[in-house]
């Protein structure tokens, strides 16, 4: 038996630093994962884009919040990582307007919380990024629609923010973190599954978690980061009666090509969001783009039931539909004659915005339903469930008077009740980009 302050179980890029939180606020944690390392879950495949282009306040303002910890990662961490660290790219990145999304509410945003912008008509963009057509070819199609090869009617303009970008390597900020936390003392147990919640005899609090060899881990506070996972561990636990939000394993592919002139990272080329064809993009190192999608309408998503059973293999379904639309979008993208890519998950939730908050059992918190779009947003998790733990374990109600989070960038106020599992859906594009 070991006994800590805390234990995490995952230690993905959120988990870690959910870790690091709690250890550099005085907490001995434990950080329990089933595989072999920081990161190597969910994480390892993430595009690691850092933008601020969510539906809602919160979202927009916590990434516009954690960006600059992705830039001072050496300031943000209180050390560097003998083993490497990671960097940060920024590229800016491009909004397309098309149908059912003119971006006006986020421009709004942008605007109240002085995120700098511009509105870019076609012609600006072709000026700007001339790899990129600004066909409108809306709604997104599957290859075998006859209309997929229709000429564009119409040109679109998009909204351009100079400074959102990428992280070379997701796995290495996870690494990253953890080796942060354990100079604050925290222990991290890898190859070891969480099999187990324990609660106390009268079951109203959590005891700790029993791992797949028998051994228990005690601790007044339980945080579940389980990635893909943490809806089988909020099962475990028995909180999800109380949840108004559901969140589930979703596969999710994504695949590397060569850049086209002009799509490259020395060319100057953003990280584009483009509902029009349902992909995103952005470059990376070596004259290669990373490209993943937005979940159109037409594109049948995949749930995940046993998160252990999903093929890491990419279908040549969704690579060939992905590489075609790309081909609309880029004139001189040279479509890859073999896939290159992996087939990962989110955990999404109902309405694709993450839980980051208590439950329904004293001292299990969780979070998850990170939507396949919160790696930019884990430098600020950490710190929100930090906040939300001191509250709840000092005998705060989070859940009748959110935590109130005010951003060290900014100075606004972030209502952590807009994470909360009893929040009512809040009015997003319902697809990853939040
Ligand atoms: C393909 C893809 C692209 C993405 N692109 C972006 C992007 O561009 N920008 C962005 O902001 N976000 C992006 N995301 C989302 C982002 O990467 C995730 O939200 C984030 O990495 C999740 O981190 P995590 O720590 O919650 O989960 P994970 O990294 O999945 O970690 C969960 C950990 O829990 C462990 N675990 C599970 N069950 C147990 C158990 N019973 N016992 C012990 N350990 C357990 C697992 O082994 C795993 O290591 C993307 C995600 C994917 C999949």
């Amino acid at each position: 038996m070991t006994a800590c302050d805390a234990v995490v179980i995952g230690a993905g890029v959120i988990g870690s630093s959910v870790a690091f939180e709690l250890a550099r606020g005085g907490r001995r944690v434990v950080v329990v994962d089933k595989g072999p390392g920081p990161g190597a879950g969910s994480t390892s495949a993430s595009s690691a884009i850092i933008r601020f282009s969510y539906s809602t306040r919160d979202p927009i303002l916590t990434a516009w919040e954690a960006a600059p910890l992705w830039a001072n990662w050496a300031d943000h961490l209180g050390c560097v990582d003998p083993d490497g660290m990671i960097t940060f790219t920024q590229t800016g990145t491009l909004v397309f307007r098309t149908t059912g999304y003119d971006g006006e509410r986020m421009r709004a945003l942008w605007i109240e919380l002085g995120i700098e912008h511009e509105l870019l008509g076609p012609d600006q963009i072709t000026e700007r990024f001339p790899h990129l057509d600004v066909g409108k070819y809306h709604p997104p199609k599957p290859v075998d629609d006859p209309a997929f090869a229709d000429e564009a009617t119409e040109r679109l303009s998009a909204f351009y923010e100079p400074t959102a970008g990428f992280v070379d390597d997701p796995m290495l900020a996870a690494r990253n973190l953890a080796y942060a936390a354990r100079r604050h003392g925290a222990e991290f147990l890898f190859n070891r599954a969480v099999v187990s919640v324990e609660r106390a005899g009268d079951g109203e609090a959590v005891t700790g978690v029993t791992l797949a060899d028998g051994t228990v881990v005690e601790a007044p506070v339980v945080v579940n980061v389980g990635g893909p996972h943490a809806g089988r561990i909020n099962r475990l636990a028995g909180v999800t009666d109380d949840m108004n939000i559901g969140h589930r394993a979703l596969r999710a592919e994504v695949f590397m090509a060569p850049a086209p002139p002009g799509a490259a990272i020395e060319d100057g080329a953003p990280l584009v969001a483009d509902l029009d064809i349902g992909q995103y993009f952005r470059p990376a190192p070596g004259r290669q783009i990373w490209i993943g999608g937005t979940e159109p309408e037409c594109d049948e998503l995949h749930w995940v039931d046993d998160p252990d059973a999903n093929s890491e293999h990419p279908t040549v379904e969704v690579w060939e539909t992905s590489m075609m639309r790309m081909a609309r979008r880029m004139p001189e993208f040279g479509v890859p004659s073999q896939p290159n890519g992996i087939a990962s998950m989110y955990d999404a939730s109902d309405d694709w915005v993450p839980i980051y908050d208590r439950s329904s059992l004293y001292g299990f918190f969780m979070a998850c339903g990170t939507s396949g779009n919160q790696f930019k947003n884990a430098p600020m998790a950490g710190q929100y469930l930090r906040e939300i733990i001191d509250a709840t374990m000092s005998g705060h109600d989070h859940d009748r008077d959110p935590v109130q989070f005010t951003g060290p960038r900014t100075g606004q106020t972030i209502d952590l009740g807009s994470f909360s599992r009893r929040r009512e859906q809040a009015d997003t594009t319902h697809s990853v980009m939040g």
